[in-house]
C-alpha cells in the first residue's frame, strides 16, 4: 500500500507526532537519527517527515497532492536526498562528501528546504562520520539529515550527541495481525503466524507473508514434528541435516518448533482459551498438551533456546537440531 500520509501509517504514534509537529509548526531540527529495527518503518517515517517539510499546501501535511509530494512519492523531488553509496556494505567518507557535505551547500530548488536521508548508517566508516560532523552540527538553515539505524551503537558518540534521537518500538501482534488482513490481503490464520514470528515489524511480518521459502519451512517443520513419533530417525537425521546448512533458516525452524510449543504451553494453561500462533493446529497442538506435562514442554523451550544461543556462537549446530528432535520424538519410556 502507497504510503503518502502520517495518518496512513500505522503504529509509531510518538514520533509520526513528533515529526508532523516539527513539520507544521518550523521546529525541524537540524540532524536526527531514527533508529529501531529493520521492517519497523523507518525510512517511511523519514520519507513523510522529508514531504511534510517540503509539501507546498496549507492545510495537513504532508498533503499528498501537491506537486513536491508527488515528485517526494515518486523519488523524483531534488530537494530530498538519499545519499547513496558505491560499495555494498560500506558508506565511505567520498560517498558522505560527494553526495552530503559538497551538496548541502547548493540551495534547494523549491521551497527552501533541503533534506537528506542516510539508510543503513552504521555502514559508515568511522572517517565517513567524521566528514559528516560538520555537516550536522552547523548546515546551512535549509539543511536536515536524517540517519537510520539499526545499531547506534555503530555511531560515533560526536554524531550521535549531535542528532535528536527517536527510536521505533515494536508494535503488538494484534496491529501487525490487523495489517496484514487489511492492507496485505491475508488470511486471518496466516496474519496470526506472520504477526507472531515478526517481533512487532510490519514490514518484516509482510515479507513473511510473501515468502515462499518460510511457508515452506512452516509446512515441513509442523509436519515433521507431527509425525516425528511415526519417523524412522534416518528421516529426522536428513531433515537437520538439510536444515543445518542454512544458519538463517535454521534459526526460523527452530522459532517454528519454539513458537508451537509456547502454543502447547498456552493452551495448557489457559484451558483453551489461549490465543494460538498456530489457529491451524488447534487440534494437534490439543491432543499434545493432554498428553505432555509441564517439565517436558519447558525442557524443549529450553532445549531450543539454548540451541538458538549455541548457534548465534557457530557451534555445530546439526548435532544440536538432531538431538533436540530426537528428543520430541521419543516416547518417555517410565520405568
Ligand atoms: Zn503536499
Amino acid at each position: 500500500m502507497e504510503i503518502n500520509s502520517f495518518a496512513d501509517f500505522v503504529g509509531q504514534e510518538r514520533i509520526k507526532d513528533y515529526f508532523a509537529d516539527a513539520a507544521k509548526n518550523g521546529r525541524a531540527g537540524h540532524a536526527y537519527i531514527l533508529s529501531g529495527m529493520k521492517g519497523s518503518g523507518r525510512k517511511t517515517l523519514a520519507r513523510l517527515f522529508g514531504a511534510s517539510l517540503l509539501c507546498t499546501s496549507k492545510e495537513e501535511i504532508p498533503c499528498g497532492i501537491c506537486r513536491s509530494c508527488k515528485m517526494v512519492m515518486s523519488g523524483n523531488h531534488p530537494d530530498l536526498i538519499t545519499v547513496p553509496h558505491e560499495k555494498p556494505a560500506t558508506i565511505s567518507v567520498e560517498d558522505i562528501r560527494d553526495h552530503l557535505v559538497s551538496d548541502i551547500l547548493i540551495k534547494p530548488y523549491y521551497k527552501g528546504r533541503k533534506v537528506y536521508i542516510i539508510p543503513d548508517c552504521e555502514m559508515m566508516t568511522p572517517q565517513a562520520q567524521n566528514a559528516l560532523l560538520k555537516s550536522i552540527e552547523e548546515p546551512p538553515s535549509y539543511a536536515v539529515t536524517i540517519l537510520i539505524t539499526d545499531n547506534l551503537s555503530f555511531l560515533l558518540p560526536t554524531v550521535r550527541s549531535r542528532c535528536t534521537c527517536l527510536s521505533t518500538v515494536p508494535l503488538p501482534d494484534g496491529v501487525v495481525k490487523d495489517y496484514l488482513i487489511k492492507n496485505e490481503g491475508a488470511g486471518e490464520k496466516e496474519a496470526s503466524v506472520c504477526a507472531a514470528f515478526s517481533g512487532g515489524s510490519i514490514g518484516t511480518a509482510a515479507r513473511f507473508l510473501h515468502s515462499d521459502t518460510f511457508r515452506e519451512d512452516l509446512d515441513k517443520t509442523l509436519k515433521l514434528i507431527k509425525r516425528s513419533k511415526e519417523l524412522p530417525s534416518n528421516e529426522i537425521f536428513a531433515f537437520a541435516k538439510e536444515a543445518a546448512s542454512d544458519k538463517t533458516g535454521l534459526l526460523q525452524i527452530l522459532d517454528i518448533i519454539l513458537y508451537l510449543y509456547r502454543d502447547i504451553l498456552m493452551f495448557k494453561t489457559q484451558e483453551g482459551r489461549a490465543s494460538l500462533t498456530f489457529i491451524d493446529e488447534t487440534g494437534y497442538i490439543e491432543s499434545k498438551a493432554r498428553q505432555t506435562d509441564y517439565d517436558e514442554i519447558g525442557r524443549v523451550i529450553k532445549s531450543i533456546e539454548e540451541l538458538k544461543g549455541r548457534l548465534r556462537s557457530n557451534a555445530n549446530a546439526e548435532a544440536g537440531l538432531d538431538v533436540l528432535l530426537l528428543d520430541i520424538s521419543e516416547p518417555v519410556i517410565k520405568i
